[in-house]
């Protein structure tokens, strides 16, 4: 056992059974290679590399990495932080048309991994994770509840997500201080094109109407829609970001930048 590092975010899954279950959650298809953020001592690793031939796991600690050599050798183990990882340049390398991404995430990072897995969406299959329990209720959240926002709207407008089960704190080394979930996010065959719009415009819409989630949309858009020189649609003037589904952001974007 290594001793476990807290800036690293590493709380150690001790339990057979809860291992069994979250490996057993992932559904690759027959093409797709599995990927494993954070392997650390290999709680899931074992079981995964056992299944999957086409599989290859991310760690940052060096620690863990030389461990998981000798543990498990002829497992690709790629020592980094998964935050610099190329999914395409993995994908080709791993030979897969799609990823099906799996792990313990370090709590630290997650929104910036979720980010980074759905920029790469079309190189996406599946993710299964777990996260801390509050963060994985803001993605499958509905419009109108206070943990509806970017994270929920990000997640939705490419994939279906869904909170398998939630975690005890026991079953983990040292016990984390937060409760925690596991999600899988399921990413269709063929991507949803958003009426062309650009992707960053979408996610920077979304980000200055909840940045300032409380005023009207005619408010905490001002600075976008003065730089376009246009106005809001009518319908949208007077409501707020929480009010607006995942898919109203991306008519709202059509519109901006049809009228600009
Ligand atoms: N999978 C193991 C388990 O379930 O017992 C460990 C999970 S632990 C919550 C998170 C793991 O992610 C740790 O091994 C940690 O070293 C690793 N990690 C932290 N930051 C990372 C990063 N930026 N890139 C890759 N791995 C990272």
């Amino acid at each position: 056992m290594l001793k476990p590092i807290k800036r690293l975010g590493q709380n150690f899954l001790q339990d057979p059974n809860t291992i069994r279950k979250i490996v057993d959650a992932i559904t690759p298809a027959a093409e797709d290679a599995v990927v494993e953020i954070g392997p650390g001592t290999g709680a899931l690793t074992g079981l995964l590399s056992q299944r999957y031939h086409r599989f290859s796991a991310i760690e940052i600690d060096p620690r863990a990495a030389e461990l998981l050599r000798e543990t498990l050798p002829g497992v690709d183990i790629i020592e980094g932080d998964v935050l610099d990882v190329s999914w395409a340049d993995l994908a080709t390398r791993l030979e897969a048309p799609r990823l099906c991404v799996i792990g313990n995430l370090p709590y630290y990072i997650t929104s910036q991994i979720l980010f980074s897995l759905l920029d790469a969406a079309p190189l996406i299959s599946e993710v299964v994770i777990m996260m801390q329990y509050e963060v994985a209720a803001r993605l499958i959240a509905s419009p109108r509840t206070k943990e509806y926002g970017i994270l929920s709207v990000a997640v939705q407008l490419s994939a279906t997500p869904k909170l398998l089960f939630p975690v005890s704190r026991n079953v983990f080394y040292p016990r984390p201080d937060v409760r925690s979930a596991v999600v899988r996010l399921s990413f269709p065959e063929k991507l949803e094109e958003h009426g062309g719009v650009d992707p960053k415009f979408l996610r920077r819409l979304v980000r200055m109407a909840f940045n300032q989630r409380r005023k009207t949309l005619r408010n905490s858009l001002s600075a976008l829609t003065a730089e376009l020189g246009v106005a809001l649609p009518e319908n949208v003037t007077s409501r707020r970001a929480e009010e607006l589904a995942p898919e109203d952001f991306v008519d709202l974007a059509v519109y901006l930048l049809r009228t600009a």
